[in-house]
């Protein structure tokens, strides 16, 4: 039976990886040497057709790693001395405060609770922390920063570096780059690739911070991670290691189609289907309660509800007809359901997966 994947990540594959597979294979892509000029090549367009889908500065760095969870390590790594702080609710955000620890940094936090946004009057950052942190979309429970309070967030600390996790809201989040110093995403999510590539950008000013740690002898990693190494390799198109090539030409690839599809078209349609969805929960509400209340912080690429009686029997009928829909996160595993709003979902198949939420409910 055909299967489509909501699980939101790793997803349903966009449409179009499958022939890339097959012509990357055909070009011998598994095979060129990362020093090769083809090489060069694709990391350059990359590049390129990464600053021309999301606008981002020309004097911008483009780093590739191997997953959204290897660039939290690397920005704490390569930005903070002492003091990282995190905006905190849930596995995720979680998970980039707990690397701070892990690295035997003292974060500090701003917590509230799974399903709740932040308020800015409770914002208090002081003057000893280096780099705020923020994750955009909290996948596991449905909540999503609106860009306003992003960039209100930085207009009351301009002078902080300001890092955005946005590996479950790429490529539907539209930041201003110029706003922000660092974003990260790894593939598996909503560019519809299969897992094993992170991409992190970088402002200037981020580079320059870990060359000044590095200057005064910080621990900054080994240099095939030190950004200040990884952008003499980037500034030739190369990486110090053997970089998944393959991921990387796939991923050129899929930032043409929606490069060709266009931006505000992919959004558009995200919103859209993110609100039929969202209607359906509303429609059946003594089934699936919408985890996220208040509808700003609601995430329109993560859909959680809440289920009565248990998420289980929901989750197996619709994997039964061929619907693979996400089961809740760690605490929310039996209870919740999460679906996933890619580009790779059409508006027909998220119709088709609505109607297959109703008749369940
Ligand atoms: C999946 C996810 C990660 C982890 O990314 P990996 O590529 O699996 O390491 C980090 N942050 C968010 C918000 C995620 O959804």
């Amino acid at each position: 039976m055909k299967q489509t994947f909501f699980t939101p990540g790793p997803s349903q594959l966009f449409p179009t990886v499958k022939n890339h597979i097959h012509e990357g294979l055909a070009h011998n892509i598994g095979s060129i040497s990362h020093r090769s000029e083809l090489f060069q090549s694709l990391y350059s367009s990359l590049c390129n057709s990464l600053q021309r889908l999301f606008g981002i500065p020309q004097e911008y760095s483009i780093f590739v790693v191997s997953s959204g969870t290897e660039a939290m390590e690397r920005i704490i790594q390569n930005c903070v001395d002492k003091k990282s702080y995190h905006f905190f609710n849930g596995t995720f955000s979680k998970r980039f405060y707990q690397t701070a620890i892990d690295m035997q940094k003292q974060p500090e936090k701003y917590e509230v609770a799974h399903g709740q946004g932040y308020e800015m009057e409770r914002v208090s950052i002081k003057n000893d922390i280096e780099l705020i942190c923020m994750t955009h979309n909290e996948t596991s429970t449905g909540v999503m920063i609106p860009e306003e309070f992003i960039y209100n967030v930085k207009r009351a600390y301009p002078d902080l570096l300001l890092a955005i996790d946005i590996v479950s809201s790429v490529p539907y989040v539209a930041l201003d780059y110029k706003k922000i110093d660092i974003a990260f995403f790894s593939v598996q999510k909503g560019f519809g690739l299969p897992a094993g590539l992170g991409v992190i950008v970088l402002s200037p000013r981020a580079i320059e911070r870990a060359s000044f740690l590095l200057a005064r002898g910080k621990t900054v990693g080994a240099s095939y991670r030190r950004f200040t190494d990884m952008k003499a390799y980037a500034a030739r198109y190369q990486t110090k290691e053997t970089p998944n090539v393959f991921a990387m030409y796939l991923l050129g690839k899929v930032l043409d189609d929606l490069n060709t599809i266009g931006i505000e078209k992919i959004r558009k349609k995200t919103d859209k289907n993110a609100a039929f969805i969202y209607d359906i929960f509303k429609k059946h509400q003594k089934t699936y309660e919408t985890f996220v209340q208040d509808p700003m912080w609601q995430s329109k690429t993560v859909l959680v509800a809440k289920v009565s009686g248990g998420s289980q029997r929901i989750i197996q009928e619709a994997n039964e007809q061929g619907f693979v829909i996400g089961s809740g996160y760690g605490e929310y595993k039996k209870t919740h359901i999460r679906i996933a709003n890619f580009p790779a979902h059409s508006t027909s198949i998220m119709r088709l997966l609505g109607e297959k939420l109703s008749t369940l409910a």
